[in-house]
């Protein structure tokens, strides 16, 4: 069976040939000493393009968004975040097992605005309320269909945290997708926040790793929780390459990406009864749903069309998630969303 046509996710991608060359040369140091110039040098970068003091590497996006609620609350605290963001769903109730914290989801589609957040805030100062200290956007808003949050709502939300006094917070796992997609630089979308995460194993297409970035005394914090959730590394330089090498020659062609979900996302519309708003499709992702007209459900689909080689993930159970990456090219996304057309309408 040829190499299917993997849409499963922009994680699955393996390193280039030449991504590889670049780890294997990597200059490198103990990181623990703060000796490992490869990852010195992606960390002042990226603190340069973020438009923050400092910035931190780390394993994982998932133990950035640790680290970052670790450091910008305290265990009883209440962070409000966006309904189905990654820091909720996909971390396995880390933010209760590591920072102590509860969540409260608010929003829809990826987005809540400046009001929803003052109405979610509990009231200070009153004996049964627990203290709301943080608020997390994340952009591009994964499980919503990678749609980018407009940077006037990020504003308001982020100056409306800042009147009550709350922390924020940045998960930008795909940040750079959605600078692409919007024209926007990384620090303009960067900058409403205290801190933010961005990850480079997603487009970018590193093996690993993730970085924090924000104001000095923030980072010298979050560095001792990264320490203290055995996330302190050595001869980093290996990882910190791979992600150089990713800014600079795959950040170009995330376009490429994005529009290639989009024939994907229109050649499936246009030929199967799914529910998918096409004004959803602004990035790397595509989430679509069966209505109860299909007979088959998201894991029965996703089962068939690997007997065809392609791979999507059942993100729900009548909800799937194609998304595009490097490793795919225009013809196998249009081959894919054919596989599906032809599966569904059977
Ligand atoms: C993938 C992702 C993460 C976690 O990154 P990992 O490196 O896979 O742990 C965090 N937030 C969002 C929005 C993501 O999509």
């Amino acid at each position: 069976m040829p190499t299917p046509i993997d849409l499963r996710s922009d994680t699955v991608t393996r390193p280039t040939a030449p991504m590889r060359a670049a780890m294997a040369a990597a200059e490198v140091g103990d990181d623990q000493y703060g000796e490992d110039p490869t990852t010195n040098r992606l960390q002042a970068r990226c603190a340069e393009l973020l438009g923050k003091e400092a910035a931190l590497w780390l394993p994982t996006g998932t133990m950035a968004n640790q680290v970052a609620l670790r450091t910008l609350t305290r265990p009883g605290d209440e962070v409000v975040i966006c309904r189905e963001a990654h820091v909720g769903w996909h971390e396995l109730g880390g933010a209760a097992a590591n920072a102590g914290v509860q969540i409260h989801e608010i929003g829809q589609g990826g987005l809540f605005d400046a009001d929803a957040l003052r109405a979610a805030v509990k009231p200070r100062n009153f004996p049964i309320f627990p203290t709301t200290s943080l608020v997390a956007v994340e952009n591009t808003h994964n499980r919503a269909g990678g749609i980018v949050v407009p940077q006037a709502t990020v504003r308001q939300v982020c100056a409306t945290a800042r009147e009550l006094g709350l922390a924020t917070f940045l998960d930008g796992a795909r940040l750079w997708n959605a600078s692409v997609a919007g024209g926007l630089p990384v620090h303009e979308l960067a900058a409403p926040f205290d801190l933010v995460a961005v990850a480079f194993s997603k487009g970018l297409g590193a093996p690993g790793g993730a970085l924090l970035a924000g104001p000095r005394a923030t980072i010298t914090a979050a560095h001792r929780h990264r320490h203290r959730m055995g996330g302190a590394m050595r001869q980093n330089g290996v990882f910190t390459a791979a992600a150089l090498h990713g800014l600079d020659h795959h950040l170009a062609r995330l376009p490429e990406d994005h529009a290639n979900a989009r024939a994907f996302a229109e050649r499936l519309v246009a030929g199967a009864p799914v529910v998918l708003d096409l004004a959803t499709v602004q990035t790397n992702i595509v989430v679509f749903h069966l209505p109860a007209a299909v007979p088959i459900d998201a894991p029965t689909l996703s089962a068939r069309a690997r007997e065809h080689g392609v791979l999507v993930n059942a993100f729900g159970p009548r909800t799937v998630r194609a998304v595009t990456h490097l490793d795919v090219d225009r013809a196998g996304c249009v081959q894919a969303a054919d596989v599906l057309v032809a599966l569904l309408a059977r």
